[in-house]
């Protein structure tokens, strides 16, 4: 059944809502992913057809600030000229083979020089497949079925991974997935975020079953929620004692928080990694990788299956390649600059506001809750305020800022977010904040 949404703002996006009511007659809910679709927020879905900098522009013609940059991988800001460049060189030489090819090497051999604890590489096109295929190896390698995640984690579509998970399941707070059965969620643990004593109590509950622990290296997609000191280095810790994989999920954060994603900024050594986003520079390109050994395990070197067709695809990986060669130590100094201003300035604003609200931050990534309290998990995370950002939301969108449409999921900024572009969010935040404060739920 199509649910029209009927909450009307004081602005228009005429071209977008009628792509919209086109994409919604022959595409489930108008989008190809759910959290695209608004519906958290209400509203239009604002289609765009170009991006230059930190800037989109939708098909009415607006620009806006993009403080979603994709969803993460946009890291340098849209169409940079680099790696435009080196994708327009991939293209002129062919768009698949179905053979290994040079730019899978050279990709593979960035994440390794930058990821100690990654001795080998497998690429994939998602991080839902980088995720599934960690799993499928920790359960291969261990000969063990059960897997722990946690409360609020995101790790992609993946059946088994789905049960309380973050991002959209979040946004739109879905039960169970209709579609998932008990036998692929009955192996799953799911504990509460930050709670290495409920870790501790679930595998002594299940001792010699669990193949591995997943977690995100410091979640963002219930919001921005990091790890408290210690968490990831006792989640290790116990893994190590029980046989267990330590499998950390950089795709969010990884080659975004630093060049060594969140492995860069606590040190904590996994067995496996999945990565995604910022690696693909804007194409279809993840992967998972970790100790030698256990990717020993990986078809064809070992038994455990796992494949793709577009795996390594030439395109992608000169994206990939070119994105992270022109992420040096000066990149990334510049992205935690313009995040730490913006938030800065969010701050600001909410406070002149008298806006109870939290800004949780993760390197350079972070969000907005609003709550006056710590969210150190899922649990609290549900607590805030959610009608407040719905206000927020709006007016900064309608001043021209696109901010992600959920409040559980973190803000992104790049390297080419420029004075300009902190000046337009700057100026349009003293109303955001007020329409926040005036919100009723
Ligand atoms: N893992 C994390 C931490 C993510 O944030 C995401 C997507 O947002 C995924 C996995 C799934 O990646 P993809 O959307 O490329 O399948």
């Amino acid at each position: 059944m199509q649910v029209r949404i009927t909450v009307s703002f004081p602005y228009e996006a005429p071209v977008s809502q009628s792509l919209f009511d086109r994409a919604s007659v022959v595409t489930p809910g108008g989008v190809n992913s759910p959290v695209r679709a608004f519906r958290a927020v209400g509203g239009t879905p604002r289609f765009m057809v170009s991006g230059t900098g930190p800037y989109l522009t939708d098909a009415d013609g607006r620009e806006y600030v993009d403080l979603v940059c994709s969803w993460g991988p946009m890291i340098l800001g849209h169409s940079h000229p680099e790696v435009i460049a080196a994708v327009q060189d991939a293209v002129a030489r062919g768009t698949s083979f179905g053979t290994p090819g040079a730019g899978e090497v050279e990709l593979a051999e960035e994440i390794v020089a930058r990821i100690a604890p990654v001795e080998q590489v497998r690429l994939v096109s998602s991080g839902t497949e980088a995720t599934m295929s960690a799993i499928r190896l920790a359960r291969g390698f261990t000969g063990r079925a059960k897997v722990i995640k946690f409360a609020g984690c995101y790790h992609g579509h993946v059946d088994a991974l789905l049960a309380a998970a973050g991002s959209g399941v979040a946004t739109f707070g879905l039960p169970d997935t209709p579609g998932v059965t008990g036998a692929q969620a009955g192996d799953t643990i799911v504990l509460p975020y930050n709670d290495l004593a409920a870790v501790r109590a679930a595998f002594a509950a299940h001792e010699g079953e669990i193949a591995c622990v997943i977690t995100e290296a410091s979640p963002g997609n219930m919001g921005v929620v990091p790890p408290l000191p210690g968490f990831n280095q006792g989640l290790a810790d116990l893994c190590s004692r029980n046989g267990a994989l330590y499998v950390s999920d950089e795709v969010m954060t990884g080659f975004r928080v630093s060049k060594a994603g969140w492995y860069g900024i606590d040190g904590v050594r996994p067995d496996l990694m999945t990565f995604g986003k910022v690696m693909g520079g804007g194409f279809p390109a993840a992967a998972f990788g970790g100790r030698a050994d256990v990717m020993a395990h990986l078809a064809p070197a070992g038994p455990v299956y796992q494949a793709g067709t577009l795996s390594g695809n030439p395109i992608a990986t000169a994206a990939g390649v070119a994105q992270l060669r022109l992420l040096d130590d000066a990149a990334y100094a510049k992205v935690d600059a313009v995040s730490a201003e913006v938030r800065g300035l969010v701050t600001a604003a909410l406070a002149k506001e008298g806006v109870a609200h939290r800004l949780q931050v993760a390197g350079n990534m972070f969000s907005v809750f609003f709550t006056d309290a710590e969210v150190t998990d899922y649990e609290k995370a549900k607590t805030q305020e959610s009608f407040r950002f719905t206000a927020f939301f709006h007016s900064m969108l309608a001043q021209g800022v696109y901010l992600p449409p959920s409040a559980f999921e973190s803000w992104f900024v790049s390297t080419a977010h420029d004075d300009a572009a902190v000046e337009r969010i700057a100026a349009a935040l003293p109303a955001a904040a007020r329409a926040a404060a005036e919100a009723t739920a």
